[in-house]
């Protein structure tokens, strides 16, 4: 299998593009064909774990890796940083869907399913080609990924992790989630400025040829660990032929029934790996595709245009998904467009000048031939956490609430009863007190700080606090480092010193 760039670059290898991350030409790197996966293939699943079905997967998808990597990778990602078994484990809500449930691993966010392998792959490619180099790799990141990203590399040989995250601009247990994080190959460091200022700073030092010679001359050579990378993108496809095999090990469906997905969407990652899990044979219905009060994802899926000029930039209970620029769409238009590297480019090219873009007629007919869409607002999330909590006695966080929401919508207005599976990215205890607001109003977390809540969150619904939040308070600050933000570079090659 070899991998294109959704701008037309020659083709590499799986390895090489996860390597490079970003193709030469600026585009993403994707599958050039799609493997295929027989009904008998997908049944066997069912009576497998969760382990076996990544390495079924991946092998299919990652044919320059040995069975042998892929599973000593699968096993060191998957293993004892999950608190469950299952790994991706489903829960019911109620009689109406199935929850996906992506948060058990490190961190509590959907990020550590493909955080965690992605330092393996990373390694493992570099080998492949020859690189000898330390892999050092920067984030950015406005909460969740600097934390999954620290994790998933944590003492992994032959790599280095330092992340940026804006100063005062994170939750207080973000922070504490970063700052009290160990190893003896992580960094931290709070930048004088917001999340776009990290982020500018971090593209930057990317484009600075002396920071990568500097980089060179101590054995060492700059990657990335965000959504662009086909890396993050191909361990999310496992977990829905996982879900699909779960369903089918309970009976709850039979082999060749589709199943359709609800995914609350940000940077469009998750919910492509759903629609290529589709493409390599797994039965899927629709992907609908749910958005917070940041909604250019609904109305480009309604509408094929999409367009961010004149639009508000919303700060929202459901942070992770506070994006107007969702990179990875740029690999679906590539597929509804028949993989013509020109257009793409063209559209993309659109975006930066006129701030919006459409699509023809034809791929908007695919387009909505496979996704539906639909958004909520900050009180319908709270609705929605408190009443199915109250009905169907399932909690869950403001991003999952998102996808609950829409689902609910969309089975109301359209009727169809095809078998829906919720993705659920965060546990409740992630946003704590979001989550405890929506069930116990206003008054309950009026002076209490993120942990107060949680607390009481627990005693209220009788449900576990996790371990990774309990002892967050009682654990030492590692990383202390502020920089200003025009001087991120020296604050890196400070912390190698
Ligand atoms: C990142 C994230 C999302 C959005 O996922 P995308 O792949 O960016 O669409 C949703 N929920 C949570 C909790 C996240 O951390």
């Amino acid at each position: 299998m070899q991998m294109l760039s959704t701008r037309g670059a020659a083709a590499v290898s799986p390895s090489m593009a996860i390597l490079r991350g970003l193709a030469p030409d600026g585009g993403l790197y994707v599958p050039a064909e799609f493997p295929s996966f027989t009904a008998e293939e997908i049944r066997s699943l069912a009576k497998m774990d969760y382990q076996e079905r990544a390495a079924f997967v991946l092998g299919r998808f990652l044919p320059d890796f040995t069975a042998e990597e892929l599973k000593d990778a699968i096993a060191g990602a998957y293993g004892t940083g999950f608190d469950c078994q299952a790994v991706a484990p489903m829960a019911k809500v109620g009689t109406r869907a199935h929850a996906l449930e992506l948060w058990h691993g490190p961190t509590l966010a959907f990020k550590d399913m493909a955080l965690q392998l992605l330092p393996y792959l990373l390694t493992l490619s570099g080998k492949k080609h020859g690189e000898t180099r330390e892999v050092f790799i920067l984030v950015a990141t406005s909460g969740d990924t600097g934390k999954a990203a620290l994790e998933g590399f944590l003492d992994v040989p032959g790599t280095r992790c330092c992340v940026f995250y804006p100063d005062g601009g994170v939750s207080q247990a973000q922070r504490l989630q970063m700052v009290t994080t160990g190893g003896s190959n992580t960094h931290v460091i709070a930048v004088k400025g917001n999340f776009d200022d990290a982020q500018s700073g971090v593209k930057k030092i990317f484009s600075d040829p002396d920071f990568a010679k500097e980089m060179d001359a101590q054995g060492r050579v700059l990657s990335s660990a965000n959504s662009i990378n086909f890396g993050r993108l191909v361990p999310q496809i496992v977990y829905y032929f996982s879900a699909y095999a779960d369903l089918l090990a309970e009976g709850a469906i039979e082999m060749g029934d589709r199943v359709n997905f609800c995914v609350p969407t940000g940077n469009f990652g998750d919910i492509l790996a759903a629609d290529y899990a589709g493409k390599a044979g797994l039965p899927l219905g629709r992907l609908i595709c749910a958005s917070n009060e940041n909604n250019v994802l609904t109305d480009f899926i309604n509408t094929g245009v999409y367009d961010i000029s004149g639009r508000d930039f919303y700060k929202t209970i459901s942070p992770s998904m506070d994006i107007l620029i969702s990179s990875n769409l740029e690999r679906l238009l590539f597929d509804l467009c028949g993989q013509d590297g020109a257009k793409v480019a063209a559209l993309m090219a659109q975006l930066k000048t006129d701030r919006r873009y459409q699509v023809d007629a034809q791929m908007l007919e695919k387009l909505q031939a496979r996704y539906a869409a639909g958004y909520v607002n900050e009180d319908g999330i709270r609705e929605e956490i408190r009443r199915t909590w109250e009905e169907d006695h399932y909690l869950m966080d403001t991003h999952t609430a998102v996808a609950s929401a829409v689902l609910r919508r969309y089975q109301q207005e359209t009727g169809d009863e095809t078998p829906c599976v919720i993705v659920s990215t965060a546990s409740p205890y992630k946003f704590g007190a979001s989550v405890l607001e929506a069930i116990a109003g206003e008054e309950a977390v009026a002076g209490k700080d993120d942990f107060a809540c949680c607390q009481m969150l627990s005693k209220l619904t009788g449900t576990r606090e996790p371990d990774q939040i309990a002892k967050l308070p009682a654990m030492p600050i590692r990383h202390t480092a502020v920089c200003e933000k025009d001087a991120m570079a020296e604050a890196v090659l400070d912390a190698v010193k």
